[in-house]
C-alpha cells in the first residue's frame, strides 16, 4: 500500500506505555452502570471476547519514558494513514448522502486498556466500542495476523482498521442499535445470525471503503487486494476455530466463514456502492 509521507489522521490517541490495572472491588454502582453500557451497546462475542463486565475499576498509570520500537512508530504512523483515508472516503461517502460523518478516534494502547465498553486485554484483538466511538488496536495485533493467522502485508492490517471503522459506519447509521434490541426478542441461535450479518456486513463496507480508497488516493500497489482478502478469509470464524479447537462448530459463528468473509469484501470494493451491502436481506450470504 502507498502511504509513506501521506497524511495522519488527527484522531489517533496513544496510550502506549501507559499500564492499567484492574482493580476489584468496583463497587455496586459501577457493575450496573457497566452492565446498562453493554446492555444499551450490545459486545460482539469475538471482538470484546474477554470484556466481561465484572464491576472492575482500573488504575493507570503511564510511563513517560514509553519510546515504542522504530517498527512499532512506524506501524503506528501506518495506522493514522489508513485512519486518514478512512475519513476521506467516509466523509465523502456520507456529504454525498446528505448526512454528516461524525469521525472516530483510534486509540492505541500496549496490553490492557479501559473503554466505555470495559477493560480489555490485548488477547481480545482489535475493537470498536460504540460507547465511545472509539477503534481500540494493539500494535502487537498485527504481528499475530502475520504468525498466528498468516495474513502478512501491510494491507491486511489496512483491512483491519477499515473493518473496525466499517463498525462505526453500522453504529452511526443505526443499524447496530437495530441488532442489539433484537438481542431479548430471539433466540440465542438466532441473534447469532443477525451478529453474522452485521460482521459481513462491516467487511463490506471495508471493501466500500478500498474502492474508493483506489479512487481518491490511489493506495493499492500489485497485491494489496490479495492481500486483504486473505486477510478477511484468515480470521473467518471456521479458520480462527480450526486453529484454536481443532473443529468447527457452526452456531458458534458470529463473524461467517472465510468463504463468506472474503465474498462480501470482494463485493465491497467491486461495486463501491454502499446500497449492495445490505447483508440482512440477503438470501444468500
Ligand atoms: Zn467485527
Amino acid at each position: 500500500m502507498r502511504w509513506i509521507g501521506r497524511r495522519q489522521s488527527t484522531n489517533v490517541e496513544d496510550r502506549r506505555g501507559q499500564t492499567v490495572k484492574r482493580v476489584t472491588g468496583g463497587g455496586c454502582g459501577t457493575i450496573i452502570i457497566i452492565l446498562i453500557i453493554s446492555m444499551i451497546f450490545g459486545v460482539n462475542p469475538l471482538e470484546f471476547l474477554s470484556n466481561i463486565p465484572g464491576g472492575e475499576q482500573s488504575s493507570v498509570t503511564t510511563d513517560t519514558e514509553y519510546q515504542g520500537t522504530q517498527e512499532d512508530n512506524e506501524l503506528a504512523q501506518f495506522v493514522g494513514v489508513v485512519l486518514g483515508d478512512t475519513e476521506d472516503v467516509w466523509n465523502t461517502l456520507f456529504r454525498q448522502a446528505g448526512h454528516e460523518y461524525r469521525e472516530p478516534k483510534l486509540v492505541l494502547y500496549t496490553e490492557a486498556v479501559q473503554s466505555a465498553c470495559g477493560y480489555s486485554s490485548a488477547a481480545t484483538g482489535p475493537f470498536y466500542c460504540p460507547g465511545d466511538e472509539k477503534l481500540y488496536i494493539d500494535l502487537s495485533f498485527f504481528q499475530e495476523l502475520q504468525e498466528r493467522f498468516q495474513a502478512p502485508g501491510d494491507f491486511a492490517m489496512a483491512y483491519v482498521i477499515a473493518h473496525e471503522v466499517g463498525h462505526h459506519v453500522q453504529n452511526l447509521l443505526g443499524i447496530n442499535d437495530q441488532v442489539m434490541a433484537m438481542r431479548d426478542r430471539v433466540s440465542q441461535l438466532e441473534f447469532n445470525q443477525y451478529m453474522i450479518r452485521l460482521e459481513l456486513q462491516a467487511d463490506f463496507f471495508a471493501g466500500v471503503w478500498a474502492h474508493h480508497a483506489q479512487k481518491l488516493n490511489n493506495i493499492l500497489e500489485e497485491g494489496d487486494l490479495e492481500e486483504g482478502i486473505n486477510a478477511a478469509s484468515a480470521v473467518g470464524d471456521d479458520r480462527i476455530m480450526k486453529r484454536t479447537q481443532g473443529y468447527v462448530v457452526p452456531d458458534a459463528f458470529t463473524h461467517g466463514t472465510s468463504e463468506q468473509r472474503m465474498r462480501w469484501f470482494r463485493k465491497g470494493y467491486t461495486t463501491g456502492d454502499i446500497n449492495q451491502g445490505d447483508t440482512f436481506n440477503a438470501e444468500e450470504l
